[in-house]
């Protein structure tokens, strides 16, 4: 009941598009941005004067594509030399560099200056925006937010998702994976408490990620009993293969490699995206750019089941994934009862008539639940419940969540032994007992990996500590109790104890290498502030501009109309048109006046103007 003032928000923070929802009336109210659009654009862009969020970044994309920042969420939380990072970076025409720890930073140029911003701080403005969204509609500060990540985001991810929170001004109340949240928003409306257990499966193809995820749901009480998926599959990928098409064409009918122009082929792939939305209601559509490269026109045509036969091994691939899920649930297809479609690429024809095929066609709804605005309606509700805001009917919903991955340690020889297996309802704290490999030995190094990898050098470190003090003895006679420790926002606690000597030493999984230090996160904290302010700024020299502007059309069509203009002395006629001319030319040389040169302007031409004006 803390946050019963402050209204809590549930944020979809999505690799393309992000969405924002509040409890209101008893019910989710899923928040339009000031374009009238109800998912936002997770695309944060910087000009020579400013910087854009949204749809604003999204639609200048084509003119500004090495400063314009898009699907970060492939980054936050990873290494720069992580393999998926580098082969990413190929793909995106911003650039991204190595910073310290080998963290990436995204470079850009703003303001006519080169900068450097880490994930977060990206991720931290999307946050932001969809903050102010809830805000403008709420009329009120908003300070608590769920926001939700993919199922198979690893824990440094969901650091850093928790950080980039933090950076916006907001209280996480809970990292929640996405596919619970949809389950939530279909379960909710749609289950009741006195039916039996049902199995839902989730399928969610969105623009950059994709999970599947089975549910067993009762009494309002959702359980996940597996989930599967692939943090780099999704629409953007689709579109991938269309641009791959277009380059391809573009060589074979020109002789000419639009690789070399990152413009281009960001331009071509604004064009595919179309393409691809359109193919899913149409058999065939046109890709059409103009001077595209070299001043050449490109125009093109693709079918459907060319689009199709592009994408089929990324298709079956979801296919295998949604295969890989059931079997760790250890269920069969046929006791799925139902299968829920979310995430924009769900709407592809070929993508649903392989999940008919494989389900029954009747397990298969989306009906009732936009796919774009599930998740963002699941977190709405999460955030309503863990702030007291719901109602009775909120309160009644329980929430168990599962690890994604295996957590274990390293033994003798690199191998995973498995603490925590993947699929384990979380929060969950399992021990087991580790010894010594030598006699006398007095401290063990415990490195923490996760992974399903038999071996820890395919399996992915999260941290390292180790246990000193252990009390001297033969080798294995040491008793060395250690404990995993999962909270409800999947974050993990590692500690051991030595029983004999009762030494102790406990990490929290911060995977120093992933995420940020404190201080960096400080002076991001700051900086923040700075662009909110200079937003802000630039806000307010558009209105006095703008006022001005106004202004000066007003009064130069007053002096348009006969019955105004003839009865001034000609003097003060001339002086009118002259100041209006002159502040006409003025607002068009000057992109971004100082506010109080806009001001002194609008008070001196109002002065020249006061004949006419009688506003
Ligand atoms: P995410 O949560 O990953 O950001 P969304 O669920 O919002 O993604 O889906 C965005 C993706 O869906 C984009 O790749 C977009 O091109 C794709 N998409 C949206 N509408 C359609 C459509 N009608 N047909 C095919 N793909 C679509
Ligand atoms: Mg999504």
């Amino acid at each position: 009941m803390a946050h019963k003032e402050s209204p809590a928000i549930g944020i979809d923070l999505g690799t393309t598009y992000s969405c924002v929802g509040v409890w209101q009336h008893d019910r989710v109210e899923i928040i339009a941005n000031d374009q009238g659009n109800r998912t936002t654009p997770s695309c944060v862009a910087f000009t020579d004067t400013e910087r854009h969020v949204g749809d604003a970044a999204k639609n200048q994309i084509d003119m500004n594509p090495t400063n314009t920042i898009f699907t970060v969420k492939r980054l936050i939380g990873r290494r720069f030399s992580d393999p998926s990072v580098q082969s990413d970076i190929k793909l995106w025409p911003f650039a991204v560099v190595k910073g310290s720890a080998d963290k990436p930073q995204i470079v850009v140029k703003h303001k006519g200056e080169e900068k450097k911003f880490y994930p977060e701080e990206i991720s931290s403005m999307i946050l932001s925006k969809m903050k102010e969204i809830a805000e403008t509609y709420l009329a009120c500060p908003v300070k608590h937010a769920v926001v939700t990540v993919p199922a198979y985001f690893n824990d440094a991810q969901r650091r850093a998702t928790k950080d980039a929170g933090l950076i916006a001004g907001l209280n996480v109340l809970r990292i929640m994976d996405e596919p619970t949240a949809a389950a939530i928003a279909y379960g909710f409306d749609k289950i009741s408490s006195n039916s039996a257990e049902k199995n839902v499966f989730i399928f969610d193809l969105g623009g950059g990620t994709f999970d599947v995820s089975l549910l067993a749901v009762k009494n309002g009480v959702f359980k996940v009993k597996a989930t599967a998926g692939d943090t780099h599959l999704g629409g953007e990928d689709f579109d991938d293969r269309l641009v791959n098409h277009f380059i391809d064409e573009f060589k074979r009918k020109y002789n000419k490699d639009i690789t070399t122009s990152p413009r281009a082929l960001r331009r071509l792939r604004s064009a595919c995206e179309r393409a691809k939305r359109n193919l899913s209601s149409a058999t065939q559509t046109v890709v059409e750019v103009d001077s595209l490269y070299e001043g050449i026109d490109f125009c093109s045509r693709i079918s459907q089941a060319r689009f199709e036969e592009l994408n089929m091994d990324l298709f079956t691939n979801c296919m295998e994934l949604v295969k890989k899920c059931l079997q760790d649930a250890d269920t069969d297809k046929a006791s799925v009862d139902v299968v829920v479609l979310v995430g924009g690429s769900t709407r592809i024809p070929k993508v649903q008539q392989l999940l008919n095929n494989y389900f029954d066609e009747r397990q298969l709804i989306s009906r009732g639940i936009n796919p774009d605005e599930a998740v963002a309606y699941g977190a709405t509700v999460q955030a309503a419940k863990l702030s007291g805001q719901g109602s009775r009917e909120v309160e009644d919903l329980v929430l168990l969540d599962v690890t994604a991955l295996s957590l274990g340690v390293e033994v003798t020889g690199g191998v995973m032994s498995v603490v925590i297996p993947r699929n384990t309802t979380i929060p969950t704290k399992q021990k087991t007992v580790y010894t010594t490999r030598h006699d006398n030995q007095t401290r063990v190094r415990f490195s923490v990996y996760e992974g399903e990898r038999a071996l820890t050098k395919d399996n992915y470190l999260l941290g390292e500590f180790a246990l000193s003090g252990i009390a001297p003895a033969l080798r294995h006679v040491p008793k060395l109790d250690v404990c995993f420790d999962i909270d409800a926002n999947g974050i993990l606690s590692v500690s051991a104890k030595d029983r004999t000597s009762g030494q102790k030493k406990k990490i929290t999984v911060t995977n120093k290498k992933a995420r940020l230090g404190n201080e960096v996160i400080e002076k991001i904290i700051k900086d923040a502030e700075m662009y909110r302010a200079q937003d802000e700024e630039c806000r307010r020299k558009y209105e006095s501009k703008n006022s001005l502007e106004r202004y000066a059309y007003r009064m130069r069509n007053a002096m348009r109309e006969e019955n105004i203009s003839s009865t001034l002395p000609f003097v003060t006629k001339m002086a009118i048109e002259d100041a209006v001319q002159e502040t006409l030319i003025w607002v068009e040389d000057n992109q971004f006046p100082d506010v109080p040169e806009s001001e002194s302007r609008l008070r001196e031409l109002k002065r020249i103007c006061s004949p006419i004006d009688h506003a």
